[in-house]
């Protein structure tokens, strides 16, 4: 899918969204869903994904918008941060297509480094064991 299209309201993070699909959620209010990635490039790889929009990507997100989620998705780093204590994060977003995007429903992704240790590519990683993320749903959780 390129940059333009309409959006799809039965893309999978709408429909984990509306609560049809699970995740392992690590914080939710009125503007954005954070839970982690099942396919995580790196331990404690999370999602902050923006509620009541139907932005398929950052470029469609309303300007006023913008700042409460990136607040959210700020806060959902600094919880990460102090959770896992990575050497460093990387925090990132695709937009369209043949940027990476897989998944058309705007998200950003945060994603620990840990030094000396490779990151999984975009779309290369196995799947998590649920547990596993929700132990680190439930410590980056409690940083909030
Ligand atoms: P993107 O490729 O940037 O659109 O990111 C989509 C992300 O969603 C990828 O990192 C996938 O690993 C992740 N993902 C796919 N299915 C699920 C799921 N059911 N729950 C959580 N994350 C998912």
């Amino acid at each position: 899918m390129s940059l333009h299209g309409s959006y799809d309201p039965n893309n999978l993070f709408a429909k984990i969204l509306r609560g049809e699909i699970p995740c392992v959620k690590v914080m939710e209010d009125n503007v954005a869903l954070a839970f982690m990635d099942i396919f995580p490039q790196s331990r404690g790889h999370t999602l902050v994904v923006p509620k009541n929009v139907t932005a398929r990507n950052f470029l469609e997100l309303p300007r006023e918008k913008i700042g409460p989620y990136l607040e959210r998705v700020q806060r959902v780093a600094l919880a990460v941060e102090e959770a896992l204590k990575p050497d460093g994060l990387v925090i990132t977003q695709f937009n369209g297509a043949p940027a990476g995007q897989t998944v058309f429903h705007l998200h950003f992704h945060i994603i620990p480094r840990y030094e000396g240790e490779k990151l999984a590519g975009h779309g290369h990683s196995n799947k998590a064991d649920t547990a596993a993320l929700e132990a680190l749903a439930a410590q980056i959780a409690a940083a909030l």
